[in-house]
């Protein structure tokens, strides 16, 4: 009978295989029998896309490392090598991984901004930090003297 199965008359054959060929064709399974994470592979670098990462990639870890030379914050001198860098306006309120989002902060400080929730601004390539009002009433924006 037409439309039947030949090996299980009374079962209708249905074609559900034809929208996966190419995908599960014998051809393709070897494929993946080589290559067991194709997609992982395809995934584009995330350095091509940098203001899409949260991580800083090492061109604008560079500019920053020569604008700021060290860590940003006022009278502090800790070298670059041993810093942070972190997102002036934060990665998770929309901020873009970029060399002027970006300042170099080591570790103390980094927690320090966070915690006492500090305000930084670049100024004409400055860095500047704005304390919370608890700790300077006047918020009197200052800056690391002993970087140029
Ligand atoms: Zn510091």
């Amino acid at each position: 009978m037409p439309g039947e199965h030949p090996r299980h008359p009374g079962h209708r054959v249905v074609h559900v295989h034809r929208t996966h060929s190419g995908l599960h064709g014998p051809e393709d399974r070897l494929r993946r029998r080589h290559h067991p994470r194709p997609a992982r592979q395809r995934r584009p670098h995330p350095g091509h896309r940098p203001h899409f990462t949260r991580i800083f990639p090492p061109h604008i870890r560079k500019a920053i490392t020569a604008r700021d030379q060290g860590c940003a914050f006022p009278a502090c001198t800790i070298p670059a090598t041993w810093c942070e860098a972190h997102h002036i306006t934060y990665w998770s309120h929309g901020g873009p991984t970029g060399t002027d989002n970006g300042t170099f902060l080591c570790s103390h400080h980094h927690h320090l901004i966070h915690k006492e929730n500090w305000t930084i601004q670049v100024k004409t390539g400055i860095p500047w930090f704005i304390p919370p009002p608890h700790i300077d009433p006047h918020q009197k924006p200052r800056r690391n003297h002993d970087r140029t």
